[in-house]
């Protein structure tokens, strides 16, 4: 039985349960409910505060955990990286007011900053050895420089609205963060098994959202151009059709360039083109 830790509500909720379903888990999740259990998996589901899980994990409470890379770096903790997941993408800056002057790190120097971030921070700041005034606040950071509290912030970004909004501007990027599938060290040995076999089907969930399938019908002497094409997982299928001289090409492709693919096939000459969705990929 493995315990797996996630956010109870907030930003990593319905992307992490989504997750978890898409890698077959049956999971019972009512609103405010604190614990479930996986009724297909041996695995129990605990619903916590985000920033708590990073020590969950750490001391074994929980066996694995789904987590920004942010909030772990803020701990400090001793939990390994088992996957990253792709979804959650954002970056802790340094943001001031529009108005002032920021050329670099430098003018940080004898400054208040604002911050639910503090040993992040604190850890930048001192690789650039500048000495300033760290104020922690837990919520609405973005609201420090504008009520007087603080001159700049230090704060998750990931769209840019917040700070837009607040007339404030980016000026450094201290890190990048998405989701990660996080475990304790000692449980990765005791629970190997089960945690691979997790670990396994989430990275073929991942791998999947950048694919597409794509099939076509093309004139057979055009097939080496087209399979020139699609940069497959190993060749394209290809299956003859009951037309003489023309065959169906199958393979995957990414799903970032589609549009870009589907053009250069037509130009080749397929036709009856069709794109499906992947939704697990073991290669
Ligand atoms: P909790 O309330 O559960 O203790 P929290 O208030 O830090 O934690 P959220 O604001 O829901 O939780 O953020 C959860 C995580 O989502 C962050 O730690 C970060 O990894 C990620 N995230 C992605 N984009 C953003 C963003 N624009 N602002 C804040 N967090 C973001
Ligand atoms: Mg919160």
């Amino acid at each position: 039985m493995i315990k797996i830790a996630i956010q109870k509500s907030g930003r990593l909720y319905e992307d992490s349960i989504q997750l978890l379903k898409e890698c077959g888990l049956s999971i019972d999740n009512a609103k405010g409910q604190l614990k479930a259990q996986v009724r297909n998996f041996p695995a129990e589901i605990l619903y916590l505060r985000n920033s708590d899980i990073p020590n969950y994990v750490a001391n074994g409470i929980a066996d694995i955990a789904i987590l920004g890379q942010n909030v772990v770096e803020e701990k400090e903790v001793n939990i390994h990286s088992l996957l990253a997941l792709g979804f959650s993408k954002c970056r802790l800056s340094i943001a001031t007011p529009n108005a002032t002057s920021y050329s670099s790190v430098k003018d940080l120097e004898g400054k208040k900053i604002a911050t639910s971030y503090p040993a992040t921070l604190y850890s930048f700041l001192q690789k650039n050895n500048i000495t300033a005034d760290v104020h922690v606040i837990n919520g609405s950071v973005e609201i420090a420089p504008s009520i007087g509290l603080a001159d700049a912030i230090c704060d998750l970004v990931s769209s840019g609205s917040t700070l837009f909004k607040n007339n404030l501007t980016e000026r450094d990027i201290i890190l990048n963060s998405e989701a990660h599938l996080y475990c304790n060290p000692q449980s990765y040995n005791d629970k190997n098994d089960l945690i691979e076999k997790l670990r396994f089907r989430m990275e073929s969930v991942i791998r999947a959202r950048n694919f597409s399938y794509v099939l076509f019908n093309i004139p057979n002497d055009k097939i080496d151009l087209a399979s020139s094409i699609l940069p497959g997982l190993k060749s394209p299928t290809i299956v003859p059709l009951i037309e003489e001289h023309w065959s169906s090409l199958h393979s995957v492709i990414e799903k970032a360039n589609t549009w870009e693919t589907i053009d250069e096939l037509k130009k080749v000459g397929a036709q009856g083109i069709l794109i499906s969705k992947v939704s697990k990929m073991v290669v």
